[in-house]
């Protein structure tokens, strides 16, 4: 099955904390100790595969299925504090939110 390349991250200044995103996806987020969530240090979910970090972003990729887990635990945020865009071409095309 083929791989997306995409990459998200937490905005911490937008984060209020509602939690929703780490009850969402504990394997994901956690709250660090400013009590804002972050990506964890090392995400495990099946076929998601980290490539590399880069500043708050977390590149990753990995099948379909959980790429659209990922954008699902993006859109639970009620204040929009999750971002998600995808590699198009070799550039970085936003996804969520639009
Ligand atoms: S759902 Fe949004 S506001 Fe709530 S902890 Fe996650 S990122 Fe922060």
């Amino acid at each position: 099955m083929a791989k997306i390349k995409y990459r998200f991250k937490v905005d911490r200044d937008l984060c209020i904390p509602a939690m929703a995103c780490i009850l969402a996806e504990p394997n994901i987020y956690e709250l660090d100790e400013s009590g804002k969530a972050v990506v964890k240090k090392e995400v495990t979910l099946e076929t998601l595969r980290e490539l590399a970090r880069d500043g708050d972003w977390v590149v990753v990729e990995s099948e379909e299925q959980i790429y659209e887990r990922v954008l699902d635990s993006a859109k639970v945020c009620p204040v929009l504090a999750i971002i998600v865009e995808i590699e198009e071409n070799g550039e970085w095309k936003r996804v969520y939110p639009e």
